[in-house]
């Protein structure tokens, strides 16, 4: 397929494939790197393959993409590639969401962490100027979960939250706290308290991958000249002013195939179960939205319903795909066994 939408500014759906190094186990366990980042949008995965009579030959797979970024580049060049054309947009009725998708251990969270705050000093700096201060618009931040199909405010002591959709169709997260936040530093330390909160599980295919989806939202709002805090128990929507745009960041949970995890006990496999459904209607919505269909079935799973109000009208996806794939050596062990199927 055609790389989709090459003008990055311009395109609804972006996805920017990253390729992670080899980690110390797979190097020690002489695993060979079979991936390649050929030019800026074509991944190449080289698949060593054995003929019948057992000579060797490589397989080729090209893969295309808005943008490939290799092993070597840092989180700031994948901020600039992915995050950053879509700063000023917030500010211009765009509702943009970012996620990372790929199988556990292959780099989202590592991928995703850095963004919020990096996006949050831009988008800080941009309010700073004369035009919007005069315009009276402010910065808020929440940060919540979703775990088992239900939600919790990650900044509000977990708390169990309920959504509804008020009459305008926008989506409203009853009790979600929100906080105005006009400081880097602030940030920051909402980043990490978040981050304390999260509930992590452990699963055979990784024990630190967390069974849970992330959802940090930084929100541009123009305050009315009025006092606002009595607008305050109208829905997180008018909050302290109308959202103008937003930016929601997720840090999805891993979707190991069913080989890959040994689900021994039932909460583990309930949550599996939980998390490929909306994994599942997270594809099947980008792929509406990829189509222009009008009809988006956001009501597949609690996270496509939370997206709501960000994949209609003036939308922007990007997905940020990490990557490895590698192969124990035929020369080592006669036999190529490949790991990984591709991410995205
Ligand atoms: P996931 O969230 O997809 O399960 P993680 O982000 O936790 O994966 O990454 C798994 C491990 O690989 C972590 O130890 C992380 O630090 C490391 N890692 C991931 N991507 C990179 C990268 N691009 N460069 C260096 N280390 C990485
Ligand atoms: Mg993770």
């Amino acid at each position: 397929k055609e790389p989709i939408g090459k003008e990055s500014n311009v395109a609804k759906i972006k996805v920017v494939v990253r390729k992670r190094p080899l980690n110390k186990k797979e190097i020690s366990r002489k695993e060979d790197d079979i991936v390649t980042v050929d030019d800026g949008t074509r991944l190449t995965v080289h698949e060593p393959k054995l003929k019948v009579d057992l000579t060797a030959y490589v397989e080729k797979h090209e893969f295309y993409f808005d943008a490939v970024l290799n092993e070597r580049v840092t989180n700031d060049e994948v901020y600039r590639t992915t995050v950053e054309p879509i700063i000023p947009t917030i500010f211009q009725r765009t509702k943009a969401t970012c996620f990372a998708y790929g199988q556990t251990g292959s780099g989202k969270t590592f991928t995703m962490q850095p963004l919020p705050l990096r996006a949050s000093e831009d988008l800080l700096r941009l309010l700073r100027q004369p035009l919007y201060r005069n315009q009276r618009f402010k910065m808020w931040l929440s940060y919540f979960e979703i775990y088992g199909g239900k939600l919790y405010d990650l900044l509000g002591d977990r708390r169990k939250l309920c959504m509804r959709e008020d009459g305008r169709q926008q989506v409203c997260i009853v009790g979600l706290q929100e906080f105005e936040v006009s400081d880097v530093q602030i940030v920051r330390e909402f980043i990490e308290k978040g981050n304390a909160a999260r509930s992590t599980g452990s699963t055979g295919a990784n024990e630190e991958s967390s069974r849970s989806h992330a959802i940090l939202q930084l929100a541009i709002k123009k305050h009315n000249e009025v006092n606002d805090s009595r607008r305050f128990n109208e829905g997180n929507e008018l909050k302290g002013g109308k959202v103008v745009g937003k930016i929601s960041f997720i840090d999805l949970a891993g979707s190991e195939r069913g080989a890959d995890t040994t689900d021994n006990d039932r909460q583990t496999r309930i949550e599996g179960a939980e998390i490929n459904k909306s994994l599942l209607a997270l594809k099947e919505c980008i792929r509406a939205l990829d189509n222009d269909q009008i009809h988006i079935p956001f009501r597949g799973s609690k996270l496509t319903e939370v997206l709501r109000d960000s994949f209609v009208g003036n939308s922007r996806t990007l997905i940020t795909a990490p990557y490895f794939d590698r192969v124990k050596s035929l020369s080592r062990n006669g036999n190529p066994k490949k790991d990984q199927a591709p991410a995205a």
